[in-house]
């Protein structure tokens, strides 16, 4: 069995690796990289997507860096099954649409660029169309129903508790070549026991014997989920006394619900004033709507929640409002007053959320509150390094508003929940790939899990580097 790490090795987007097994390729994700405008727009285009011989695609979850280049994928030639949760496949029809809708907008800024220099202009990465005929090959499953998908290949996906439909790959594999049974994990992005909406990772306890894991916040420590639900009272009520704006730049699927739930929660115990709040962001609100057609995957709490809430719905209350069209967004610029807008994109790189800062970040009663990890070189990760100005749509701002991070809403696990990750397994893996991470947060990560559980065998592997295990 052969393994290559074509992606999210040594950083954190782009997720995609490909085990070749009796005979057959199968891969493990399709992401898009994210970065800055230019590196990524290269990376994607460049960096290995051809799909004629790929058998078929598991795929972990429905972020973009896990399965933002499957339509690139289809288009090159590759027509097998993608095997995913259900949650997952219906996320997946809404979040690729919206990525080819900016691969679309993305090109057309490149292309006036790419004419006045008198150069062929570039096609999208993909299309809608693409989109359309890739849904066409997605395999919705429960969680822990065995599926063969290869010969001598047999998958399961545990719930990784990370976000809606997200899941743990395990793959029990009869190896022809050297007669072996062994089982690989591929840990996807592991979620956090005690976030609410979604139910807790669930442990690998028979273990594995080749781990493939992500390493995010490998270097982090998070406050408890409790204390940041504190913290977002704190950041409301500081906002509302000095008269400002609080502005959520937030991932629309998963988080933005986290955040909506939080704050319904705070107003309906009083603990924040009864100011307005939007959600901005239409793929926030359709993906709302995939939330709630899948009450198998809720936790208790908000089972109950909804039992008891007057208005049976945990992403929606009074005060609240899902904007549509894009002139009730651009409305929102004229806003007297305090209010809470979320809006995506999360790392501040496209969406709706750029006119807003453009228009309230150099104000310095605004705040702008980041909960999620930020890639370098985006205009998300400026603002988390306190630049003093920043420049949106092509012209220079001075930062104002005062910039807040609460990681306490991530969806990832931090160090200590990733060690335990390993920790709760009565196989330990022979052989482990450390992934999905920055350098720092890799190598940390790295070092614990050989230090705290005398784990042999860790390797960061690079990109595109190969190993037969
Ligand atoms: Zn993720
Ligand atoms: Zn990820």
């Amino acid at each position: 069995m052969k393994i290559t790490f074509q992606g999210a090795a040594g950083t954190v987007t782009g997720s995609q690796h490909l085990i070749e097994v009796n005979g057959k390729k199968i891969l493990l994700d399709c992401g898009l990289f994210q970065g800055s405008r230019k590196e990524s727009f290269e990376q994607n285009r460049n960096e290995f997507c051809e799909g004629k011989n790929i058998h078929c695609l598991v795929l972990s979850h429905a972020h973009i860096d896990h399965s933002g280049r499957i339509p690139c994928l289809v288009k090159n030639g590759f027509s097998g099954d993608i095997f995913c949760t259900s949650a997952t496949r219906d996320l997946c029809a809404v979040m690729l649409m919206d990525s080819a809708f900016i691969q679309e907008k993305d090109v057309e800024f490149v292309n006036r660029r790419r004419q006045k220099n008198g150069q062929r202009p570039f096609e999208p990465l993909y299309t809608k169309t693409n989109v359309a005929s890739s849904m066409q090959q997605f395999i919705g499953l429960s969680y822990d129903r065995r599926q063969q998908i290869s010969p001598g290949v047999y998958l399961t996906l545990v719930d990784a508790g990370h976000m809606l439909g997200s899941a743990h790959v395990i793959l029990d594999i009869d190896d022809q070549e050297s007669g072996k049974h062994r089982r690989l994990v591929f840990s996807g992005d592991i979620g956090r026991p005690d976030i609410p909406i979604i139910r807790d990772p669930t442990p690998i306890r028979d273990g594995a014997d080749i781990l493939i894991m992500e390493s995010t916040y490998g270097n982090r420590v998070h406050p408890p989920y409790p204390e940041s639900e504190k913290e977002l009272e704190r950041i409301v009520n500081e906002t509302v006394s000095r008269g400002g704006v609080l502005l959520v730049p937030a991932f629309a699927v998963g988080r933005t619900q986290q955040l909506v739930y939080a704050l319904h929660k705070l107003h309906t115990a009083r603990a924040i004033p009864d100011i307005p709040i939007y959600v901005d962001s239409p793929l926030a609100t359709r993906t709302t709507e995939i939330f709630r057609l899948h009450p198998e995957v809720y936790d208790a709490e908000i089972r109950e929640f909804m039992l008891h809430d007057d208005d049976n719905n945990p992403f929606g209350f009074g005060r609240l409002q899902y904007t549509q069209t894009a002139e009730q967004s651009k409305a929102l610029n004229n806003l007297k007053g305090t209010a809470v807008i979320i809006s995506a994109s999360g790392m501040m790189q496209s969406g709706r959320i750029l006119h807003h800062l453009r228009n309230r970040i150099s104000d310095s009663r605004n705040t702008i509150l980041i909960s999620g990890w930020q890639a370098p070189n985006t205009l998300g990760r400026r603002i988390v390094d306190q630049e003093a100005s920043v420049r949106i749509f092509g012209e220079e701002f001075a930062v104002k508003a005062k910039a807040e991070v609460l990681t306490g809403f991530s969806g990832h696990a931090d160090r200590e929940g990733l060690i335990d990750f390993v920790r709760v397994m009565d196989k330990k893996p022979q052989r482990t790939f450390i992934i999905h991470g920055e350098s720092d947060a890799s190598e940390s990560l790295a070092e614990g899990l050989r230090s705290e559980l005398a784990l042999g065998n860790v390797t960061i592997p690079h990109s595109l580097q190969s190993f037969v295990v």
